[in-house]
């Protein structure tokens, strides 16, 4: 399951910053997740829940951010992409401009831990 490996590992992530920061609790914790991950927020959001408990992060608020889809084409289009039919039997998109698919993708693609707020040890 694609959710849960991600979500472990911004689970481990965010245990390993709080280590490393003195961190006596965590607060809330912000995700990016870019559209072109696949990834349902939704899922995401609730097995973070689940796998935090027991850990520093047990009681965190977590914030699901998720990232349109933008990118830079060959042809000269630079901007965001119609997701609508994206899925993981098509998990392709093209230019809304040239209907091509050489092109850089600039943003939709993060699955990052933006921001995290912790309680830290006095
Ligand atoms: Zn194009």
């Amino acid at each position: 399951m694609h959710e849960l490996s991600m979500a472990d590992a911004i689970v481990r992530t965010v245990i390993d910053a709080a280590e490393k920061n003195d961190a006596v609790e965590v607060l809330e914790v912000t995700v990016e997740i870019g559209q072109m991950t696949l990834l349902n927020p939704e899922q995401i959001k609730f097995m973070l829940d689940v796998l935090s408990e027991d850990t520093i992060l047990e009681g965190a608020r977590f914030n699901i951010e998720v990232v349109p889809v933008e990118i830079e084409c060959t042809c000269g289009y630079e901007g965001a992409v119609d997701t609508d039919e994206l899925n993981h039997l098509a998990p392709v998109v093209s230019c809304p401009s040239c209907g091509g698919h050489e092109f850089h993708v600039r943003a939709g693609r993060e699955c990052n831990v933006k921001n995290i707020k912790i309680e830290k040890r006095d």
